[in-house]
């Protein structure tokens, strides 16, 4: 009886109003039309599908060992991913001083960054281009395309990111020597190994023309490394390997004129390896008649004369003259890097400190590895003498259960090393 006189009243009132019954048909229709929308956009309560979770950016810079080998091992389908190179291929460092005497082509050595990323499952964009500044506070980074190509010249961009793996690489370490830049060759990318090769050929054809006298021929056959790491030696090796298997056969008027002359400012060549190595680097140097100067720094390079300080010769300085010089003396920091280690406060250091997983310290969202980097390792004889008994014959003895079984460590004379057994 109830709901009747409501009814009742309720249609004598959409009698007396007749608007009231059209803002109620309105009302009912956009109400539809609502529920209708927020189902298709997914803002009900169904859950959203995979497509609309806001992909993280990750931005990678740099395509050698580092940034290569993360691409390699990056399988996860729900980052965006970009990477920024002015190099569109990886380079396989270890064979470059064979580039540099033909022994082994350069196009053997390369992979185009593009036919790596290809090969994956996940989206992965490249820009050829270089990064020319990190901008941590806002998470993003500026660019500017390679000059060959971008057409219009050189218009920059900025990329953001919500992770960022800086693999820049490192730069050749000249210690600021005057006249490094501007005469030596370094040894660092393919185009330099290219062009060592040409100025090799170049010093053997200029030194055969009749306008020389055998002075300046001499000069001009001269082949100088500076650095007596890895590459310096391995370079000196294929250099002599060419010139003794190939050239003089070409050039058999050039042989009498030739020399190759490594030098190295510490007391040894290869002096990170085993004694043993570098024995037998120094004695093969010797025999192969490679004219090894240890204890020179070279302290200037002019276009004809590199000047060396001689340890224990009271600080004198000798010039020598060459025909050409490559300069391979480690890594220097790049400037970009130098620039960020700013930013961050690590200005006093080579290369950017990161914890054990690769984390740039102070920034929880930046990751950095390979040259441009070192990993601030746990002091590990702290750590063993926190977690260690002395023994009565006072040696330390520290016990892990870890999930391989009892590891057993005795540290001996009291800290001066360990050994371990399992
Ligand atoms: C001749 C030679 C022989 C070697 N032999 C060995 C060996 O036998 N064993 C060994 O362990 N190591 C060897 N090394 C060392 C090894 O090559 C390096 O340790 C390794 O290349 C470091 O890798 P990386 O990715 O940090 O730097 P790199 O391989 O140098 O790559 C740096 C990348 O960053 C890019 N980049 C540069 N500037 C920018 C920028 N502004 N923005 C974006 N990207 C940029 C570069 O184009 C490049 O792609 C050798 C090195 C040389 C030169």
């Amino acid at each position: 009886m109830n709901s009747l006189s409501l009814f009742k009243r309720a249609s004598r009132c959409f009698d007396d109003y007749p608007s009231l019954a059209k803002l109620v048909v309105i009302c009912t229709i956009s109400g539809g039309c609502y529920v209708a929308y927020a189902d298709a956009n997914g803002t009900g309560s169904a859950p959203p599908v995979l497509e609309e979770i806001k992909k993280k950016k990750v931005v990678v810079l740099g395509t050698g060992w580092a940034g290569t080998s993360f691409l390699k091992k990056l399988n996860n389908p729900s980052y965006d991913v970009q990477v920024i190179s002015p190099r569109n291929y990886f380079a396989f460092t270890p064979l470059l001083p064979s580039v540099t005497c033909g022994t082994v082509e350069a196009r053997s050595i390369v992979e185009p960054i593009r036919s790596i990323v290809r090969k994956k499952s996940i989206d992965i964009r490249y820009w050829e281009a270089e990064c020319f500044k990190i901008e941590a506070e806002n998470k993003k980074v500026h660019c500017r395309p390679n000059s060959e190509s971008s057409k219009n010249g050189k218009e920059e961009f900025v990329v953001d990111y919500d992770y960022l793996i800086i693999a820049m690489g490192a730069r050749p370490n000249t210690f600021n020597t005057p006249g490094v830049v501007e005469n030596c060759n370094f040894l660092k990318e393919v185009e330099d190994a290219q062009q060592i090769r040409q100025s090799v050929i170049n010093s053997f054809e200029k030194a055969s023309l009749p306008t020389f006298s055998d002075e300046e021929r001499k000069r001009i056959l001269h082949f100088v490394v500076v650095g007596g790491g890895p590459t310096g030696v391995e370079f000196a090796a294929e250099l002599h390997d060419f010139v003794n298997e190939d050239l003089v056969k070409l050039y058999p008027a050039a042989k009498d004129f030739v020399k190759i002359t490594l030098l190295e400012a510490s007391d040894h060549i290869l002096n990170m390896f085993d004694k043993r190595i570098t024995g037998f680097a120094e004695e093969k140097f010797q025999r192969d008649g490679i004219d090894v100067k240890l204890g020179s720094m070279v302290v200037k390079v002019s276009d004809k004369e590199i000047s060396t300080k001689v340890r224990g010769n009271d600080g004198e300085i000798t010039t020598i003259p060459y025909g050409m010089v490559v300069w391979s003396t480690g890594n220097g920091t790049h400037p970009v890097i130098k620039d960020f280690m700013q930013q961050i406060g690590q200005s006093n250091r080579r290369a950017l400190a990161t914890d054990e997983w690769l984390r740039v310290e102070g920034c929880s969202t930046i990751y950095a590895l390979g040259d441009c980097a070192t990993v601030n390792q746990r002091k590990v004889m702290g750590f063993l003498l926190q977690n260690s008994t002395w023994s009565s014959s006072m040696d330390l003895v520290i016990s892990d259960y870890g999930k391989r079984g009892e590891r057993f460590v005795s540290v001996t004379g009291h800290g001066e090393g360990y050994t371990e057994s399992n």
